[in-house]
C-alpha cells in the first residue's frame, strides 16, 4: 500500500490493542477502502483513524439524524467525559471526541490514548475512571438541568467497576481484603454464568453501600471539575456542535483559550 507521509505508527498501535494480525489487516484494507474512496493517492493518517474508529465502533450513522437539542446533550455529554478525563492524575490524553452516531447504539465517543502501556491499575486509577465514567452524565445535569438514556452503558460499566473493586480486588476498608461472591461458569455454555453468594445478608447490604459510596465520590469528583472548568466545557461542546469530531490538538487548543 502506498503510505502518505507523517503516519503515526505509535497512534495506531496505541488504538488498537489487543487486535490481532487479521485484525490489523482489515483495518489496512478499510484505510485503503476509504482512501479510494476520497480520491486520496496515498493512504493518509486520517484514512487509517477513520478505518480504526470503523472496525472498532462501527459505521458512521449518518441518517440517525439527531434533533439540534439532542446534538447539544451528546456534545455537552461527551465534552463532559473529555473534560475529567484531562482533570484527574491517571487521565489519559484525550486523543478524539466525535458526536457523530455510529454501530448499534453510540450517539458519540470520546477516546483517550495511553501514554504507556499498562498491566496493573491501582484503586486510585479505577477512582479516576470512575469519575471520567460519570463525567458525561454529571454534565448533562449541570448545564441542561436533566440526565438522559445516553448514559446507561457508562452507568452499566461504573458500576461492574466499582462492585469488582468492592468484592473482588479488596478495595473497601469497611468490607476488607477478601473475594466475595464466586462465578460459577458452566462449561460449554455461552452464559453469564450465575453468582455464588458465599456472604451475608449483612455483608451484602454493606457491599451495596460501600459501591454506591464510590459511585457517590466518583460524581462529586466530576461534578467539582465541572464546575471548576465550565468555560472550558461550554466551548468544547460549542465546537463539537459545531465540527462533530475534534482531534487532539484541537482539544488543547480549546483548553488554552478557555
Ligand atoms: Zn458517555
Amino acid at each position: 500500500m502506498t503510505l502518505a507521509e507523517h503516519i503515526d505508527i505509535n497512534v495506531l498501535a496505541k488504538r488498537t490493542p489487543g487486535l490481532v494480525g487479521a485484525d490489523l489487516a482489515n483495518i489496512a484494507n478499510e484505510a485503503a477502502i476509504i482512501a479510494t474512496r476520497l480520491n486520496h493517492s496515498k493512504i493518509t493518517m486520517d484514512d487509517f483513524e477513520a478505518a480504526i474508529d470503523r472496525i472498532l465502533a462501527g459505521p458512521e450513522k449518518k441518517n440517525r439524524a439527531l434533533n439540534p437539542e439532542e446534538k447539544r446533550r451528546v456534545a455537552y455529554h461527551e465534552a463532559g467525559h473529555a473534560l475529567v478525563a484531562e482533570n484527574v492524575p491517571s487521565g489519559q490524553p484525550v486523543h478524539k471526541i466525535s458526536i457523530i452516531p455510529r454501530g448499534v447504539s453510540a450517539l458519540g465517543f470520546t477516546l483517550q490514548l495511553p501514554v504507556e502501556e499498562t498491566f496493573l491499575s491501582t484503586d486510585a486509577e479505577l477512582k479516576d475512571q470512575l469519575a471520567i465514567l460519570h463525567g458525561g452524565r454529571v454534565a448533562e445535569q449541570i448545564v441542561l438541568g436533566s440526565v438522559s438514556t445516553g448514559a446507561q452503558n457508562d452507568l452499566e460499566r461504573a458500576s461492574e467497576i466499582a462492585r469488582n473493586m468492592v468484592c473482588m480486588l479488596g478495595m473497601s476498608k469497611k468490607v476488607g481484603a477478601l473475594t466475595l461472591g464466586k462465578r460459577q461458569q458452566l462449561q460449554f455454555l455461552d452464559t453469564e454464568g450465575t453468582e455464588y453468594r458465599n456472604y451475608s445478608e449483612e455483608t451484602a447490604r454493606l457491599i451495596d453501600s460501600e459501591v454506591l459510596l464510590l459511585i457517590e465520590e466518583a460524581e462529586a469528583r466530576a461534578t467539582e471539575i465541572i464546575t471548576t472548568h465550565r468555560a472550558v466545557l461550554d466551548k468544547l461542546a460549542l465546537v463539537l456542535q459545531d465540527k462533530e469530531v475534534i482531534n487532539r490538538d484541537e482539544i488543547i487548543e480549546v483548553i488554552a483559550q478557555s
